[in-house]
C-alpha cells in the first residue's frame, strides 16, 4: 500500500476531533466522525452504540451529508472519545464507503503519522456490490433474454423476486417529497 503521507487534511482531522470532545456522551456516542464533501464542505457526526448493531460513526455521517444535500464525500476519518485518537474504519464500514464513494480517502494514524489510504487500499480484493447492483440494473434496462438473443425492453420473464426489486428501487428514486408524503397521507 502505498499511504499518502504529506497533505493530509489536518482540518478534517481537527473537526472530528473537537466533535469527539464536546459531543460524545459515554455510552451512547463514543467515536466522532468528520467528512470532507466534494465541495469542500465538512460534515460531522457520532456514533449510535447499540448492543442491536448501532451505526458507526461513518455511517452515521454519510446520511447527515446526504441530510445536507452532499451524496459525493471525498474524505473521512474517525476520532473515539477516550483519548482522542484516529479510530479505523471497521470492516463494515469499509465495505460500505468503498460501494458508496468508491475514491473516498481515509485518514488513519499510523505510530506519530497520519496517513491518507485510498478505501480500495483499505479492502482489497473487495467484493464489488455497488458494480454488482449497476449490472443488475442494466439488466434489467435491457430487459428480459432468452438465451443469448434480446428479446427488447418491457417484455415478460422477470422473476417475482426481480420484479419486486425493480419497484422497490423505483419507488425510492422516483419519488420525489411530494409524492412520499401523499403515499404517507400526509
Ligand atoms: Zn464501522
Amino acid at each position: 500500500m502505498t499511504p499518502k503521507k504529506d497533505d493530509v487534511d489536518i482540518e478534517l482531522i481537527e473537526a472530528a476531533t473537537s466533535v469527539a470532545k464536546t459531543r460524545c456522551r459515554r455510552d451512547n456516542h463514543t467515536v466522532a466522525c468528520a467528512t470532507r464533501c466534494s465541495g469542500g464542505q465538512i460534515v460531522t457526526a457520532v456514533n449510535a452504540y447499540h448492543f442491536t448493531g448501532g451505526p458507526c460513526a461513518e455511517l452515521v455521517v454519510i446520511g447527515s451529508a446526504a441530510s445536507q444535500g452532499y451524496y459525493e464525500l471525498e474524505r473521512i476519518v474517525a476520532v473515539g472519545d477516550g483519548d482522542w485518537r484516529i479510530v479505523p474504519p471497521c470492516g463494515r464500514c469499509r465495505q460500505v464507503l468503498f460501494d458508496y464513494f468508491p475514491t473516498i480517502e481515509v485518514i488513519i494514524r499510523s505510530s506519530d503519522n497520519y496517513l491518507t489510504y485510498s478505501i480500495a487500499e483499505l479492502l482489497p480484493e473487495t467484493f464489488d456490490w455497488a458494480k454488482q447492483d449497476r449490472q443488475k440494473t442494466l439488466e434489467r434496462a435491457d430487459g428480459p433474454r432468452s438465451d443469448s438473443r434480446r428479446t427488447g425492453a418491457g417484455g415478460t420473464g422477470k422473476s417475482l423476486g426481480e420484479s419486486f426489486d425493480g419497484l422497490s428501487n423505483q419507488c425510492w428514486s422516483d419519488a420525489g417529497p411530494d409524492e412520499l408524503d401523499a403515499s404517507r397521507g400526509a
